[in-house]
């Protein structure tokens, strides 16, 4: 029995790290450290019905507290932000599933196509977004794709869209090609309810253009500025966020993650936290998460709100000659351990710890990572 179930209420007992096969040793490491970097998200909030792989066990969800509301779900829909500028937010929260590995995506109409913000994992989540872009937007080709960053539920569904040019910072491009070279030949995606039926070919489409700092499109809604551009170093070493000055909308990508945890399993925190302050000084109404329900600026505060207390607390820990995973079972979050994803408190204190030994790099220390994890589960398990 897993003491801390939350399932009563909906949410996934267990969060599993991975879902990749491998089939042998030196294929499992190289692979191991490809995952780290790109395939986490989607894999890691298959919750139960993913495989544990790459000997990462699940990591337990930590009891809610009732002191604290539980964050309202939502629902999916295409919402219309601005005047041809679209949200597609996928369902999530208590009862819609464990909601946090299903990402959103934008559409913006040019005269002569649509540009897609990420391009979501799974072909059936793919099917409904596109159902939804026919029925309310109408038949213009997908002509461009922006990938906020290199996480497979953000970049999987990419072929769906070809043949469209897409962008990315060089650093997903990068780590988006090494996805593509793991894919074994005739692969498909993994049947799972709802996302895939088991029979789709799958291909890493690689994106083709790179933004290193800003590109600006003027040929969408007539001359209205449309602005890429990385913020530095935050969820990945390569993020991309999509602004509307006009409209003061801004697509974040997993740089906002609302009424969940955010994941910072390939994120820097300190750097996170500088672009979450660049971001509360931009003019911005309407912020697009990549995960979760549309928000703004409170909603962004609140993020920042989270990182802060994480740090603060781990470090604390950090500098007593705690261990992190000790540190995290010990870190109460108040009102965010009710949100979904709560087991993300290791990993993102796992990172933190990284931070403060100097040890971090884009991707995680999966053989550290598994100490952690066992440390933390036992801990909680115990006060079961
Ligand atoms: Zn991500």
């Amino acid at each position: 029995m897993v003491p801390f179930s939350r399932s009563k209420r909906g949410f996934q007992m267990m969060t599993k790290l991975q879902d990749t096969e491998v089939v042998c040793v030196s294929r499992r490491e190289a692979v191991a450290r490809l995952m780290a970097a790109g395939v986490g998200m989607v894999s890691m909030l298959r919750g139960n019905v993913a495989r544990a792989q790459l000997g990462a066990p699940p990591v337990v969800t930590p009891p809610p507290d009732p002191k604290f509301p539980i964050p309202a779900s939502w629902k999916t829909e295409l919402r219309k932000l601005g005047p041809n500028v679209f949200a597609y937010i996928q369902a999530g929260g208590v009862g819609q599933g464990s909601g946090a590995g299903v990402s959103n995506a934008g559409v913006i109409v040019g005269d002569d196509h649509l540009l897609v913000i990420d391009t979501l994992g799974q072909p059936l989540l793919v099917k409904a977004f596109m159902t939804a872009v026919r029925n309310t937007i109408g038949n213009k080709p997908f002509g461009r794709v922006v990938n906020t960053h290199q996480h497979s539920d953000h970049v999987g569904g990419n072929q769906f869209f070809m043949p469209a040019e897409i962008v990315a910072h060089p650093f997903c491009r990068e780590t988006v090609i090494k996805m593509a070279a793991a894919l074994p030949p005739g692969a498909k995606f993994e049947k799972h309810g709802g996302w895939a039926d088991g029979t789709e070919d799958r291909r890493q489409i690689v994106p083709g253009t790179t933004v290193t700092d800003k590109l600006t499109y003027y040929n969408y809604n007539n001359g209205t500025a449309v602005e890429i551009f990385h913020p530095g170093v935050a969820h990945t070493w390569g993020d991309l966020m999509v602004y509307l000055p006009d409209y003061k909308i801004l697509f974040a990508g997993d740089i906002a993650v609302f009424s969940m945890t955010p994941w910072t399993h390939n994120g820097y925190v300190t750097e996170w936290l500088k672009v979450l302050d660049k971001i509360m000084g931009m003019d911005v109404e309407t912020i697009v998460p990549g995960h979760g329900p549309i928000g703004g600026k409170k909603e962004l505060a609140e993020v920042r709100e989270y990182f802060l207390i994480l740090k603060r607390e781990a470090r604390k820990r950090f500098d007593a000659g705690m261990s992190p995973g000790k540190a995290a079972a010990d870190i109460k979050m108040g009102k965010f351990d009710n949100w979904i994803g709560a087991e993300r408190n290791l990993l993102n204190t796992f990172r933190l710890y990284c931070e403060f030994d100097g040890t971090i790099t884009p991707i995680w220390d999966m053989d550290r990572l598994r100490r952690a994890i066992d440390e933390y589960n036992a801990i909680l398990k115990a006060r079961g």
